[in-house]
């Protein structure tokens, strides 16, 4: 690797300098590219059963090294032991689902009659995928794995504050007999090799997650190339709560809807919608509820809440709170080295304040009240966002009648539960384009061809 610089990872919970990491520079990441491409020739070639073998492969190796790869992930993005074990299991599981793919690609014969007419769902070529700090591994699974059973060959380039699982996971798939070339790890700069993705030609697809900001550049982009993207973007997602619901179940899961990661989460419920006749009775309940999530060492099998990613991050997290903004009551956290940010709930007097409108990428939520069902839906819906949300009710009417009129692609009913690596994930409006996951995660990763053929 042509190296241009290096940067310093940093330990959240302790402000610990970790590793130096070596970043790519421009021609690095077009190496790397022509590597891909090189090696995608042979890859689309492999059988489906030996490609569904591989991945297998990679699959078993990322579980025999899943306790590292989980402790990488406490002491880079300060994620809770418990979580990160989840994040590398998610990864594994992919992987098996996603060796099911090749072999299941199917096409279709279409009648004509002058012949036969059949599809074939041909790989893209080269995939970058460009993963952000907050789920270093599964966003970054998310894109590699389906990508690969469909006989793409990827680069993927995770953020430059959380390199060190990504790089791991490179490591495994050599490991697992993916052939070089195949799956790439180059740790860069977003403006360096994430824009190389976009200007190279010989990437065919830039899969981005992050900011609604970056992303919109990269499909400006893209554009120029008529570039495949796939993008997930921000959130502000409500947790709707009815007069109806389990009130007290609604209360206790409501900080695990937002505080998760620390808030650190796309599909954070940043806004807790509450029916105003249960308003007061909500609060009451998500007091303690709060003031139960343990924050701190994120090591710790019993801790809740790790610290933010960075302190500019957590600097840009208090920056949300104006100093007319009603704080109704907060957790605790540590104190000393760590980037700690107690879990805050707010009271916001206006629909313009910034907490209510801006994804602050935190712990700190939002309680509204709302009249009647109407208008739930009208404040679900009042966010240029459209990620993903929760609906409390015993009413399962309701529940589908809220739930098709919430303009998101992942809702839950009596739960905060979003993602499955079998169910389709992504957003409405500005919070994203296309769909990952799910039983069509790898058709996002093809092009549709049609062959005709004569028989007259
Ligand atoms: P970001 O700037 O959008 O970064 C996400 C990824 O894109 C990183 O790998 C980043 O690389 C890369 N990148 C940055 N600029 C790029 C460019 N011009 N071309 C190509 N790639 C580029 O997000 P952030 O700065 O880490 O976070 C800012 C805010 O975005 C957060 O506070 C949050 O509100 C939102 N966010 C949302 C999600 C989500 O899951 N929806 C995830 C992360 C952030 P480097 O970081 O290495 O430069
Ligand atoms: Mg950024």
């Amino acid at each position: 690797m042509n190296v241009v610089t290096t940067t310093q990872v940093i330990d959240p919970a302790t402000e610990r300098v970790v590793t130096t990491v070596e970043l790519a520079d421009e021609a690095a990441t077009d190496a790397a590219i022509d590597r891909a491409h090189r090696a995608q020739v042979a890859w689309r070639a492999v059988a489906p059963g030996d490609r569904a073998r591989l991945l297998r492969r990679f699959a078993e190796a990322v579980d025999a090294d899943l306790e590292h790869l989980a402790r990488l992930e406490v002491t880079n993005s300060g994620h809770t032991i418990g979580n990160a074990r989840w994040e590398a299991g998610n990864v594994r599981d992919l992987l098996h689902y996603a060796a099911g793919i090749p072999e299941r690609l199917l096409g279709q014969q279409i009648p004509v009659a002058d012949g036969v007419d059949i599809t074939f769902h041909e790989p893209l070529g080269v995939v970058g995928v460009i993963v952000p700090w907050n789920f270093p591994m599964p966003i970054a699974g998310w894109g590699f794995a389906p990508a690969l059973a469909a006989g793409n060959t990827v680069v993927l380039k995770p953020a430059e504050l959380t390199p060190l699982t990504a790089i791991r996971l490179g490591e495994l798939a050599l490991e697992a007999g993916l052939p070089e070339g195949v799956f790439q790890v180059l740790p860069g700069k977003g403006s360096v090799v994430g824009q190389r993705f976009v200007t190279n030609p010989k990437v065919r697809k830039v899969v981005f997650t992050g900011s609604t900001e970056v992303g919109t550049q990269i499909m400006a982009g893209c554009a120029r190339q008529v570039k495949r993207v796939t993008l997930e973007l921000g959130g502000k997602s409500a947790n709707v709560v009815f007069a109806d619901a389990d009130l007290e179940a609604a209360a206790a899961s409501a900080p695990d809807g937002v505080f998760d990661n620390a808030g650190q989460d796309c599909c954070a419920r940043s806004r807790i919608l509450v029916q105003r006749s249960v308003f007061d009775r909500f609060l009451e309940l998500l007091e303690p509820a709060v003031r139960k999530v343990r924050v701190g060492d994120p090591a710790e099998a019993s801790t809740d809440m790790g610290p933010l990613i960075s302190a500019a991050h957590r600097q840009r997290v208090a920056d949300f709170l104006e100093p007319t903004t009603d704080i109704a009551f907060t957790g605790t956290c540590p104190e000393g080295p760590g980037f700690w940010y107690p879990p805050t709930v707010v009271l916001p007097a206006a629909g313009t304040e910034r907490v209510l409108t801006e994804e602050v990428f935190g712990p700190v939520v939002a309680v509204i009240a709302f009249e009647d069902e109407a208008e739930a839906i009208r404040l679900a819906n009042d966010t240029e966002f459209g990620l993903s949300g929760s609906i409390w009710t015993s009413d399962v009417g309701r529940a589908l009648r809220v739930s098709r009129a919430v303009e998101a692609g992942n809702l839950s009913v009596n739960s905060h539960a979003s993602v499955r690596y079998w169910t389709p994930f992504g957003g409405f409006k500005r919070s994203g384009l296309g769909r990952e996951l799910g039983p069509d995660a790898a058709l996002a990763f093809t092009e549709t061809k049609n062959v005709f053929i004569a028989t007259t």
